[in-house]
């Protein structure tokens, strides 16, 4: 497949952007580097790039994209905000309607607040969370991506770890200790950590299923645990639920059906992103009453926004939902990532490649290594070389995956059962032509 526009285009964005590209998880560097592919236009589950070529899309813009690609109930949505003013810098009757339906979906938000990534969602829960207990210390899990902000670049998963940054340069060591990082999945690790430093901890932030080393699943009872734990020392749950929220069902992780006591899992307070904005740009955070009051201009947290709640992102966001509400479309998300999960363990099968599949509905991981992924040890300690040799191979069939071994597939509505199936066939080839 030749790609000859792209690489010239990446050879003009290095001389103006840094880098080239605008977030470093669009490099290629950690799948061997070179020119990552420009597109061009984007409609369902099909990109084209700037060569005219075709692929199926499984990055689905790292998440946000559950509905494929220009669906037209959101663009429908997007182009009435544009015509009557994208910004307004005041209320709107919209932003309500937005927020009752996040409140319905996810009830331990009696009140939200709407800003403008998932960063920001994140970065104010901790402020709340210090806010209201007046603590400093939050707890978080190794691998885990919660943004980029500074105390929470501290660790964390996915972008930073495949380009090998453990902690990012710029943050003072003077904030590094207000963060304890635990594994995942081991409520031993946690305890620990509560009884050294509980006292002074404000929150215990967590993607309560895992989306940036893989997908991952809290082993049964963790969740329940973690929350009662941290509770019995007076600090808050936090959830970054950026990628989880409506990714698995209408509603939360907090309120999904792998955790069959919603009230032992309630967090305190939920950030979430993507998804919820239709591929605008948009973040969330929402919790208890009292707790929410804490924010300005109620409360003395503060946190403000020119864009935030802008007319076309609520849009967007509305129109998202009502989509994702329509029956059927998480059954449909969970068959099409089911035929693809089998079809790629029978294929890497047949190929003796090692390979683990890590899937929740619609949402999977594909791990080159013989052992099954729980936590970010296991989740590192896989083959990255195989990894890379996979990618490029899929790339040049036209199928596009994230470039790193941390991230997910996501399918989207937009998918069939041709694409997935395309998609196996291309995964046959690609087993049969790695070196292992
Ligand atoms: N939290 C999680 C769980 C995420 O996956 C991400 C982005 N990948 C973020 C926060 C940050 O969101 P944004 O990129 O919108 O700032």
């Amino acid at each position: 497949m030749k790609r000859e526009r792209s690489h010239a285009l990446y050879e003009q964005a290095l001389q103006h952007i840094v880098g080239g590209v605008n977030s470093p998880s669009r490099s290629f560097k950690g799948v061997g580097g070179g020119a990552p592919v420009f597109m061009k236009e984007a409609k369902g589950a099909t990109f084209t790039d700037v060569d005219g070529n075709s692929y199926i899309d499984y990055l689905a813009a790292y998440g946000p994209i559950i509905t494929g690609h220009a669906h037209p109930h959101i663009t429908e949505a997007i182009t009435r905000a544009a015509q009557s003013g994208v910004l307004y810098g005041t209320p709107t009757e919209l932003e309500i309607t937005f927020a009752k339906q996040l409140k319905d979906a996810i009830p331990s938000m009696d009140k939200v607040r709407f800003v403008n990534s998932g960063t920001e969602a994140v970065m104010t829960t901790i402020r709340v969370a210090r806010a209201y207990t007046g603590r400093s210390k939050i707890i978080k899990f190794a691998g885990c991506y919660h943004g980029h902000s500074d105390l929470v670049l501290v660790a964390a998963g996915s972008g930073p770890s495949t380009l090998g940054i453990p902690d990012s340069a710029g943050i003072p060591g003077s904030i590094a200790q207000e963060i304890i990082t635990v594994p995942f999945n081991d409520i031993d690790a946690l305890r620990e950590a509560l009884d050294k430093w509980g006292e002074e901890t404000a929150a215990v932030m967590i993607e309560p299923i895992v989306g940036n080393f893989g997908m991952v699943m809290p082993k049964p009872g963790y969740l329940e645990a973690l929350c009662q734990l941290t509770r019995s020392y007076g600090a808050l749950v936090i959830y970054d639920e950026v990628i989880s929220a409506f990714r698995f069902h209408y509603g939360a992780a907090q309120t999904y059906s792998a955790f069959p006591d919603p009230s032992l899992v309630e967090p305190d307070l939920t950030a979430m992103g993507k998804i919820i904005g239709g591929g605008l740009p948009i973040g969330a955070y929402g919790g208890r009453k009292e707790i929410m009051e804490q924010v300005a201009p109620l409360g003395p947290a503060y946190q403000a926004g020119t864009m935030a709640g802008n007319p076309a992102s609520i849009s967007a966001g509305v129109a998202c939902l009502e989509v994702l509400s329509e029956p059927g479309t998480y059954t449909r998300l969970d068959q099409l990532g089911q035929r693809l999960q089998n079809g790629l363990e029978q294929a890497a099968r047949h190929h003796q490649v090692p390979l683990t599949v890590n899937r929740i509905v619609g949402a999977l991981s594909t791990h080159f290594c013989e052992h099954p992924v729980t936590n970010y040890e296991e989740a590192k300690d896989t083959d990255g070389e195989h990894f890379a040799q996979f990618f490029r191979l899929m790339l040049d069939q036209g199928i596009n995956l994230a470039p790193s071994k941390f991230e997910a597939w996501f399918l989207t509505i937009a998918h069939t059962e041709q694409d997935v199936d395309r998609t196996i066939e291309a995964a046959e080839h690609a087993f049969a032509h790695m070196n292992h």
